[in-house]
């Protein structure tokens, strides 16, 4: 059963999961890759910003060693047009060197390469001497840059020096010969903001770093760019490297917060995933209870009935359908009258139905009709009891109904057997008696017989005297009066017939009892006593079978008293109200051999028989007669000796 639901439900759940699963990793992809991206965005702004940056920088350079060249062309055309003496030059360049602190010298050489002004040794500028590589002539009158060399006696620091040549009309006036301490452009050409968040170097062809500023860190070589300088004749690249490091992936925090994020999600994925598996499973076990009560309910033969605090019906099992013969549906949602009630019973049922919604039904079970939807009438018993629900709150009645049909068929047959037996039995008791009746009948009869022969002499001897003969025959009147009471007595006892309850008075069943108890003393030569309380009122029963009962125990005292001497077999009868005072007790006392303890646990099975004819029914069915009349039987030792059998039944009419 289990392996079937598995197997059913599996591919349904695979799929359900699959799309959730899916959405998770998508997310968890995205919540990776966001960052990442930003972080790359984040790094390309920054290169992009580094290059303009870089840009604009090499732009201020440039701008400024071409204002440097312009100032000395200026200064250059002015010596070459109006034949500037020494000294007004040397002014002018020193005035130009105030400004720029790059420039490290400006000198003037005429067209023969001697000094004629400098601002490194003003005092004998013919100490100067053109740098080596300087290119004489410079007969197209364009700037021109020579390769830096090392500053004298200053370490780590170049110069660049560059010639503007001095040409006009194709004469040569020499040349203008300027010194920039690389270093010194780097510090004064390049802004302090850039410079704070870069290192900023120049190098040269050879990739030898010529000059460099550092002032907030060595760059990190993360961002780095180069740009040449546009410097004719010397190949110059700045090359800025900024010192901030790459962009960290995210912020401590933000990775513990994805990271917790994203196990919380894994754990509440996992958590749904326990949790819908614990209730598949609880669904799957809720299916396997529901079979099995809904197998059960139809097996049921119990009818099982719900209804509801106003009395309507909610529910029906199938027993109870097949019983009433009507479907559930038809059934189900009905308010009193119900379509199986009977309508010769509607005012009992209506009776029980006001019973049941007060509450009072009885526990035990009640007995009723049903009638099937063809007509059939059904015997029921129901049993009631309150609907509870799981918060112990009742919300209707719960009934279980038994057709009880064939319980009833099978009473009635061991009701007739039961008769049956006790006709036997009677026989048998009967049989026993035959003898003694043909015995005592011979009295009456005899007697009779000679009353009569007696009146015929009269007669025949003409001697007829009124009073004799009406004595002789009120005699045999008498004597054929008992023997007919005896000969009913014994056909009432024994004619075969159904048990009829009426009012019965005691004092007349022993009454009638007595020819056939006296029957039995007197075979036996036991004397008889009875005492009876006045007044006693009636009980409901059949006087049969009292008589039965009475007759079997007064036997049974009887056969008792067999053994002992004739003087002291006493049988007393006495009848009188119990202690309790609503039940009327008949004791039945004798002095016999009494009842041994072993024997006393056996008394009422049947076919317990100490005799050696007995057929041990007798007290059995006793008992049983006694009891179906709401009476009982005991017996207890009497203390003269003997036993005695009490039997009490529930007086009609108690009086206290
Ligand atoms: P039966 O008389 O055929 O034996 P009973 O059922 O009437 O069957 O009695 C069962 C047994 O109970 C008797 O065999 C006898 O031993 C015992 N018994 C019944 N009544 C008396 C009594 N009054 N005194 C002593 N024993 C008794």
């Amino acid at each position: 059963m289990k392996t079937f639901y598995k197997s059913q439900a599996w591919p349904a759940q695979r799929w359900r999961w699959i799309i959730p699963i899916l959405l998770v990793l998508l997310f968890l992809a995205t919540l990776i890759w966001l960052p990442w991206q930003a972080q790359r965005m984040e790094a390309n702004e920054r290169q992009e910003q580094l290059i303009a940056d870089t840009l604009w920088v090499e732009q201020a350079i440039q701008f400024q060693l071409n204002r440097n060249e312009e100032m000395l062309r200026q200064v250059g055309a002015e010596i070459m047009t109006s034949r500037l003496p020494a000294n007004a030059v040397l002014e002018r360049f020193r005035t130009i060197l105030k400004n720029n602190h790059e420039i490290q010298r400006i000198v003037w050489f005429d067209n023969r390469d001697t000094a004629i002004a400098s601002t490194a040794d003003s005092a004998a500028p013919a100490r100067e001497t053109p740098p080596p590589q300087a290119v004489s002539g410079g007969m197209d009158g364009k700037l021109r840059c020579l390769t830096p060399t090392p500053e004298t006696n200053t370490k780590n620091s170049y110069l660049l020096s560059c010639q503007i040549p001095l040409l006009q009309e194709n004469r040569h006036f020499g040349r203008i010969l300027i010194s920039y301490r690389l270093s010194g452009i780097l510090e004064e050409l390049v802004p302090w903001w850039f410079a704070q968040d870069n290192q900023i170097s120049l190098v040269d062809v050879d990739d030898k770093v010529v000059a460099s500023r550092a002032a907030g860190g060595p760059g990190k070589n993360v961002y780095t760019h180069n740009r040449a300088l546009d410097l004719p004749g010397v190949a110059l690249t700045l090359r800025t490297n900024s010192n901030k490091s790459e962009p960290r992936l995210l912020s401590n925090l933000l990775v513990l917060a994805i990271i917790l994020l994203s196990l919380g999600l894994l754990w509440s994925l996992a958590a749904l995933w326990r949790d819908i598996n614990r209730r598949l499973a609880a669904e799957g076990a809720l299916r396997q209870q529901m079979a099995f009560r809904t197998a059960m309910e139809n097996s049921l033969i119990t009818g099982l009935r719900a209804r509801d605090m106003e009395g309507r019906l909610t529910y029906v099992n199938p027993a109870f359908c097949r019983m009433v013969g009507y479907p559930a549906a038809q059934l189900v949602g009905r308010l009193p009258p119900m379509p199986y009630w009977a309508p010769e019973a509607l005012e009992e049922y209506q009776q029980r139905f006001t019973q049941i919604l007060a509450g009072t039904v009885p526990a035990e079970g009640f007995e009723t009709i049903y009638q099937h939807a063809n007509g059939e009438r059904i015997p029921v018993l129901i049993y009631e009891s309150p609907l509870v629900n799981e918060r112990g709150q009742q919300t209707g009645w719960m009934s279980s109904i038994l057709d009880v049909s064939e319980l009833k068929r099978a009473q009635e047959l061991s009701r007739q057997q039961e008769e049956k037996l006790h006709a036997s039995a009677r026989l048998a008791t009967m049989g026993e008696i035959a003898s003694m009746l043909a015995h005592e009948l011979n009295q009456p009869l005899a007697a009779i017989s000679s009353y009569t022969t007696g009146a015929i002499n009269l007669l025949q001897a003409g001697q007829v005297e009124p009073a004799m003969l009406q004595s002789a025959l009120e005699k045999a009147n008498a004597q054929a009066q008992r023997a007919g009471q005896i000969i009913r007595s014994v056909h009432e006892f024994v004619k075969k017939r159904e048990p009829t309850r009426e009012a019965v008075s005691i004092a007349d069943l022993i009454q009638s009892a007595m020819p056939l108890i006296e029957l039995q003393a007197q075979g036996a030569h036991v004397s008889l006593q009875w005492q009876l309380e006045p007044d006693l009122p009636p009980v409901l029963a059949d006087r049969v079978l009292l008589e039965q009962v009475l007759l079997n125990l007064t036997r049974n005292a009887i056969e008792a008293m067999q053994k002992i001497a004739p003087a002291q077999r006493v049988l007393r009868i006495l009848a009188s109200f119990d202690a309790a005072g609503d039940r009327i007790a008949v004791e039945v006392i004798d002095r016999g051999h009494g009842i041994p303890a072993n024997v006393a646990g056996l008394l009422f099975s049947p076919f317990f028989s100490t005799k050696a004819s007995g057929m041990g029914m007798g007290l059995n069915i006793c008992r049983t007669a006694l009891e179906f009349h709401g009476g009982s039987l005991s017996h207890r030792d009497n203390p003269g000796g003997g036993t005695i059998f009490r039997f009490a039944l529930p007086a009609l009419h108690a009086t206290t």
